[in-house]
């Protein structure tokens, strides 16, 4: 048995000096759309970092007892970059995110692709490999993909950010043949999610959705608990939507009687008129979909055998939700492995 379950790992509280609201009423507003959440307070050079936030999600696992809240921090990476480390409660939480900031933040003069990786060992050594890192909008600035290549090489990184702050899409993981197709070529099982980067709603003058409001990370789970989260994110057994575009997803490889091929079968529910689905293999779209419509859609084919499949889509442009114009919603379900 299990279940889908939907969630954002990338959002602000007044914790933060950008953030606008509480931690309690950041999870009670989250509450319509989010199953569970990481408050990921900006990680500024301090000897006692989160010491706030952490102190503040205490208290609001109180009050929400079955919404799963981690504690987390956006770090300032060795190389030019915000990354998140996520761990279990009783993995020493506090202990890991105040480490980090204290040992490896690139303001306080750490910097460099020598330094990241040390921070990578010191995390692995220390925590061991039940967390994951994220690493935020890969677009802002782009990050080379020599150095994507060094750091894959750990365990660790996991999961790379493809949407936040809204509408900001990264082209290192959307574009087909692009930089995570490169990674997932080596055979790196990467994976990648959206997020809010929610700091003030468009409600209260600010220019961010609610967590979950606006996009999903959705994780196949047998309970929604840290563990399960943890390893669904750990393991790609998740896909992400804007506007909850797609759901209920079935993805599967299995090997063909010709060993060159395989039985490809892609089965999902879509709920906004669709412009085009690509299903990618080994860095190039292998089948494509132009004006699905809204319904059920069902692939099932032998295809030429790849490393690996994964699925992205875009639906037909709409009204933004608050504000003027439009935007194009779009979905990625996580790579599937043929060994
Ligand atoms: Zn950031
Ligand atoms: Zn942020």
């Amino acid at each position: 048995m299990g279940q889908w379950i939907a969630g954002d790992i990338h959002t602000h509280s007044d914790c933060c000096e950008d953030g606008t609201l509480p931690v309690a009423e950041l999870v009670e507003q989250s509450l319509p759309y989010c199953d569970f959440l990481a408050i990921s307070g900006h990680a500024r050079n301090s000897d006692n970092w989160g010491e706030h936030q952490y102190r503040a999600i205490l208290d609001a696992r109180k009050q929400f007892p079955d919404i799963p809240i981690f504690h987390t921090g956006e770090l300032e990476f060795p190389i030019e970059r915000h990354v998140m480390i996520l761990t279990q409660p009783e993995n020493r939480e506090f202990e890991l995110q105040r480490e980090l900031v204290r040992r490896f933040d690139r303001r306080a003069g750490v910097a460099g692709i020598e330094r990241a990786e040390d921070e990578m060992r010191f995390i692995e050594e220390g925590w061991g490999l039940d967390a994951f890192m994220v690493f935020n909008h890969p677009n802002a600035p782009v990050v080379a993909f020599e150095h994507l290549e060094r750091l894959a090489r750990f365990e660790l990184f996991k999961v790379i950010a493809c949407i936040d702050r809204g509408e900001r899409r990264a082209e290192q993981v959307w574009d087909v043949g692009g930089d995570w197709d490169r990674l997932l070529m080596q055979g790196r099982r990467i994976f990648a999610r959206f997020g809010s980067d929610f700091h003030a709603h468009f409600s209260a003058g600010g220019h961010d959705y609610w967590p979950g409001e606006f996009v999903q990370d959705h994780l196949w789970v047998e309970n929604n608990s840290y563990q399960d989260i943890l390893s669904a994110y750990r393991n790609g057994g998740f896909y992400c939507t804007v506007d909850n575009m797609i759901s209920d997803p079935v993805f599967e490889s299995r090997p063909a009687a010709d060993s060159r091929r395989s039985e490809l079968r892609l089965e999902f529910q879509i709920h906004l008129p669709v412009d085009h689905i690509d299903i990618v293999s080994d860095g190039r779209a292998i089948r494509s979909f132009t004006d699905v419509p809204v319904g059920a859609f069902r692939f099932s084919e032998t295809v030429p055998r790849g490393l690996y499949y994964r699925v992205r889509g875009a639906a037909k442009p709409r009204p933004r939700k608050y504000g003027e114009g439009a935007y194009q919603p779009v979905f990625l379900v996580n790579p599937i492995f043929t060994d």
